[in-house]
């Protein structure tokens, strides 16, 4: 499977501020690139605190639906959210009908609210006891046929995916704000490396809205 983080940071490395709400950080030639990445991806990946937060629905715009269709994939990229213990609610967007939507939990997800998400159409993969052990859930994703993920946050995800060598690319958009705040999400929370740093490879730079984007292989 192959992995791509994409996210927008500040140019002080905040994916949102201290509030934990999402924040206009690229404009509209940056919303183009992240409508292709996903486009171009089997299924998008957040995690429950970006579900939670900001209610994404996580599609692609009718022309990029369209392409996708000449090609013969499913119209939208498959959803797929991290989500230990099931805590999606049954009305976020990530769960109507628009696309199929898969939710990565634990074995400790409560049955009812794993019920009630599969009449909402949701398919579930158990991979974990507590958490969502996330390399037999890819495993799992794989052999339902995905085999390019996109993962768009928030910062406790990828720092996860980071620690588990899951990651093969990252793009990030950095943005002409400040955000500041100890407490705000950066691109790579989670408990953080003192040693073993993930080393990247500088791939390109491009100018793009009034920031830039930086891509590195992983
Ligand atoms: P997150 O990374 O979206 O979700 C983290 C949660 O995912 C964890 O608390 C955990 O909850 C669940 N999870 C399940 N398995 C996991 C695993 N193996 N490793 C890590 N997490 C796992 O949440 P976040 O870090 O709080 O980020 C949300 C913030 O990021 C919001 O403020 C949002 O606006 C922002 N955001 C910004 C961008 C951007 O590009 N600027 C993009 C996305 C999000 P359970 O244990 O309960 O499952």
């Amino acid at each position: 499977m192959h992995v791509l983080v994409n996210a927008a940071t500040s140019a002080d490395g905040k994916l949102s501020s201290r509030r934990r709400e999402q924040i206009a950080i690229s404009g509209p030639d940056d919303f183009d690139r992240v409508d292709s990445l996903r486009a171009e991806s089997d299924a998008v990946m957040v995690g429950i605190g970006t579900v939670l937060a900001d209610d994404p629905h996580l599609t692609v715009d009718a022309s990029s639906s369209a392409a996708r269709t000449e090609r013969g994939e499913p119209p939208q990229p498959a959803r797929v959210v991290a989500d230990s213990r099931a805590r999606t609610p049954p009305d976020a967007r990530i769960a109507d009908d628009a696309a199929r939507t898969y939710l990565l939990a634990s074995e400790s997800a409560p049955t009812e609210r794993v019920e009630r998400l599969e009449a909402r159409g949701v398919r579930i993969i158990v991979a974990g006891d507590e958490r969502v052990a996330l390399e037999p859930a890819f495993d799992q994703l794989a052999a339902e046929g995905i085999e390019r993920v996109m993962v768009e946050g928030g910062g406790e995800l990828i720092s996860s995916l980071f620690e588990a060598g899951l990651v093969d690319e990252l793009s990030v958009f950095v943005g002409p704000t400040i955000i500041g705040g100890r407490n705000a999400p950066t691109l790579a929370d989670g408990e953080g490396f003192v040693e073993g740093f993930p080393a990247l490879s500088l791939e390109s730079v491009e100018r793009l809205d009034d920031g830039v984007v930086l891509r590195w292989r992983v």
